[in-house]
């Protein structure tokens, strides 16, 4: 039996065609999930008595089960492990921002580009998330808010994995929960992130969605940057970064850096320095993030004098650079230590 759900209007068309069901009937079916949150054809009370009775004997509609849930002590930050229906987990995060609720998506289990400060990366990566699945995990955190009256407002595609290596599935996903008869989040209101994956982002340009591009650095030269990504040795970092500035120029939207900064390995002024010349001149911006401390590494967080004067370089350099808030170090923020510590419990390594 098929799970419909994650299919988007002209897909379920298909379907429906193929069973002699009305094309509007689509429409229908599809707002009842993502905008209704129904999980059941019983629920969907415009269609027709006898449709309703005989779309669960060839169709299923399986959303995400919540395995376990954390909860940040400033109730800012909260996550949660996500089972979908071949037992397979992910983290998917949801943060409470003055301007609105944010979900941090995953969009592979497990990830395998191997980044050194990285926990989802630790058991490599179990699959690519279907579109549906992506979706499921904004439409569980959705349903949640929708309790208080709120809904998700902005997605960051910064959980495990990287979306570059799973490109089709993730452009599905953008699409949808961008229609109408979903969510209709503005694609100038979700970011995606990746390690810098040259022909993803050359692809992601021509697609004329207006979504941020972050690329995440982590260092300004190449020696250190191959030692923390490995990915560099496949896509240096000056390449990335033109790469970077051509997707800057080509959509007109200012790209974001993301930096780690990790006390004594890549907070000096000096690389400061190095990675202003790299910006310089480019529409971007830079967020400095003090690294969540990773249990199975040995890294610390730069102490604030260390981090503010990494800022101040960039400032002289005129380069626009911000400092993350930090959000929910309490409950292991940093991406894929709840799975890992779920997969270690639960026997699975
Ligand atoms: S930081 Fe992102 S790209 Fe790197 S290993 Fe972790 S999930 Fe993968």
């Amino acid at each position: 039996m098929e799970n419909i759900f994650g299919l988007s209007v002209p897909e379920m068309e298909n379907r429906c065609a193929s069973l002699r069901i009305p094309a509007y009937r689509a429409r229908q079916i599809a707002e009842w999930m993502y905008k209704k949150g129904a999980d059941s054809f019983e629920a969907m009370t415009n269609l027709p008595k006898a449709l309703r009775a005989f779309l669960p004997s060839v169709f299923s509609i399986s959303w995400a089960e919540c395995v376990q849930r954390w909860d940040s002590v400033d109730g800012c930050t909260s996550k949660f492990l996500l089972r979908f229906e071949d037992g397979v987990t992910v983290e998917t995060v949801l943060m409470r921002q003055p301007y609105g609720n944010s979900v941090c998506v995953s969009t592979q289990a497990g990830c395998a580009m191997g980044c050194a400060f990285c926990a989802s990366t630790l058991h490599g990566v179990t699959r690519d998330l279907t579109a549906g699945e992506m979706l499921a995990e904004v439409l569980f955190i959705n349903e949640m808010l929708r309790g208080s009256d709120q809904r998700v407002d902005m997605l960051v595609l910064m959980g495990s994995g990287e979306p570059m290596m799973n490109y089709d599935n993730v452009l599905a996903f953008l699409r949808l929960i961008h229609a109408d008869y979903c969510l209709n989040i503005s694609y100038r209101n979700i970011t995606l992130s990746t390690s810098g994956i040259i022909p993803g982002i050359e692809r992601l340009k021509k697609e004329g969605l207006p979504v941020t591009l972050s690329i995440s650095l982590h260092a300004a030269n190449d020696v250190l940057r191959s030692e923390l990504m490995p990915i560099n040795r496949k896509y240096p970092l000056r390449e990335v970064v033109a790469a970077g500035k051509e997707y800057g120029e080509y959509t007109k939207r200012r790209v974001t850096y993301e930096y780690i900064l990790i006390n004594g390995v890549n907070d000096s002024k000096k690389d400061a320095g190095n990675l202003a010349n790299l910006l310089r001149g480019q529409l971007a911006s830079v967020n400095l993030i003090p690294i969540n401390p990773v249990r199975e590494r040995n890294w610390e967080r730069p102490p604030k004098d260390r981090i503010n004067q990494f800022l101040s370089v960039l400032e002289e350099f005129h380069i626009t650079a911000t400092v993350r808030r930090e959000m929910g170090a309490d409950i292991q923020a940093a991406c894929g230590q709840l799975r890992n510590q779920h997969l270690t419990e639960s026997g699975c390594f």
